[in-house]
């Protein structure tokens, strides 16, 4: 049986801390294969700024190719109109074998959003979720935000969620569990990223290189 993670969002662009962190949960949940999606129009963004989805692939393919385990899907960009997640989900459970077990992967940030996104109340029945601990400018180290995330948990999504003996996930009678997990606190974002190369300032450490010399030559952000 095989354990697939499923891992979505903008890249605009692909960074370290997305590399980093989703290195980390493949290893703590055993993972078999992580699919990385990049969404084409994503529902709750500003467009602003975002550039063409070849290259947000490109990106992602250049930052993963000596990863056999990591794999590029772009199931969302071939799909017209905004990306919701509940379709990617749904599918991935359509295409992968069945006893295969699948994973939705996101970072807390996107996932205290997450009663704005279609469908949100299938995906909990769908799907385990394992969010990651994300932390914010000028917070440094800090860990997983317990009571935000509990919080937000039981009173959008259900107040059935009970934190499991382990205190690893947040478990439910119907719904399927919600596993939290801190990683390695990486202060990175595309946002900082798309800034720092219009102020001309240098993200060599914020991206693989070959991913700086991509945005580079082809003159993207500016
Ligand atoms: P933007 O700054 O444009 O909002 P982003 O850096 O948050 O972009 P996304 O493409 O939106 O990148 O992120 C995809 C997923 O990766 C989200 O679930 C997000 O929470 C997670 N993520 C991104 N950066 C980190 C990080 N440094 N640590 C943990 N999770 C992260």
């Amino acid at each position: 049986m095989k354990r697939i993670g499923l891992f979505g969002g903008t890249f605009n662009p692909i960074h370290l801390g997305h590399i980093q962190v989703i290195q980390e949960v493949k290893k703590e949940f055993g993972l078999d294969k992580i699919f990385i999606i990049p969404s084409a129009l994503p529902p709750h963004k500003e467009p602003d700024g975002l550039v063409d989805a070849g290259d947000r692939i490109e990106m992602i393919r250049l930052s993963f190719s000596n990863h056999p385990d990591f794999a590029v899907s772009d199931v969302e960009l071939k799909r017209s109109g905004p990306s919701y997640t509940i379709d990617t989900v749904r599918h991935f459970k359509s295409i992968l074998p069945e006893d295969a077990e699948i994973f939705l992967i996101m970072g807390l940030d996107a996932f205290l959003e997450i009663d704005t996104w279609k469908s949100y109340k299938d995906l909990f029945l769908l799907i385990p979720f394992i969010v990651m601990s994300r932390s914010s400018a000028g917070q440094g180290a800090t860990v997983f935000g317990r009571k935000p995330f509990e919080d937000y948990l039981k009173s959008r999504i259900s107040g059935g969620y009970k934190l499991s003996a382990s205190q690893s996930s947040y478990v439910h009678k119907i719904k399927q569990p919600v596993f939290v997990f801190n990683v390695t606190p990486i202060d990175i974002s595309s946002t900082k990223i798309r800034k720092l190369i219009k102020n001309g300032i240098t993200i060599k450490s914020l991206v693989p290189e070959i991913v700086e010399a991509f945005i580079r030559s082809k003159g993207l952000y500016l």
